[in-house]
């Protein structure tokens, strides 16, 4: 299979061939189309599978055909949450890597670091918001982030966010989610409470 027969638009394609990818990964082949038929999604992956880009792709697809490009303010319309600073900086980069050709910010907020900076770049406004769950919430309490317009919203590596000890402050994110969204939740293994959380998310 190609990208291609996925119905990936052109900007995307383009990005992709700049990579060096030829051909979509499993995860990726099984993924793509539910994301970009609008379709909530539970998938196990595990690191290395391409599962980064098997939902970075679809998303950024669904927000140029939604027509985004008309309007003139920034709102967040995708959050992306992971468990690790490193995770979350990884999932910045494909965005700008596969999103290079389109009009699309994105920003990554993590804890242990100055908040200014992120703070700064949330004003000016982004359509993407990768983050980590702790410093997310301390940027929503101080009112720095409004998720009201969120239309998509993936939980990566929530195995992970479990053992982490992050998985109420997921929930505590996800309650103040609109209802009305497109849900991705990824997952290397598939512990009891990550299905039960699946259940309430999807
Ligand atoms: P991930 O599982 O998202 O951490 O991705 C693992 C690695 O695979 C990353 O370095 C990606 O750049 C790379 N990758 C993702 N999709 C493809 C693809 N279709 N072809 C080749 N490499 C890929």
């Amino acid at each position: 299979m190609t990208f291609d027969q996925l119905d990936i638009i052109k900007p995307i394609l383009k990005a992709l061939t700049h990579e060096g990818y030829t051909n979509p990964t499993p995860i990726q082949e099984n993924a793509i189309k539910p994301i970009l038929d609008g379709r909530d999604l539970l998938a196990c992956a595990q690191t290395g599978t391409g599962k980064t880009a098997a939902f970075v792709i679809p998303i950024l697809q669904n927000l140029v055909t939604m027509g985004r490009k008309n309007k003139t303010q920034r709102n967040i319309e995708v959050l992306i949450l992971a468990p690790t600073r490193e995770l979350a900086i990884q999932i910045g980069q494909s965005i700008d890597a596969y999103g290079k050709f389109l009009n699309i910010k994105n920003t990554v907020i993590f804890g242990g670091v100055s908040q200014k900076t992120q703070v700064d770049s949330l004003n000016r406004g982004v359509d993407i918001l990768v983050a980590t769950p702790g410093r997310l919430l301390d940027l929503m309490d101080q009112g720095y982030v409004d998720l009201d317009s969120i239309k998509f919203f993936v939980l990566d590596e929530a195995d992970r966010m479990l053992d982490m000890g992050f998985i109420n402050d997921v929930k505590k994110v996800s309650y103040k989610l609109p209802k009305e969204r497109q849900t991705l939740l990824f997952s290397a293994t598939m512990p009891e409470e990550i299905e039960k959380l699946a259940n309430t998310l999807l």
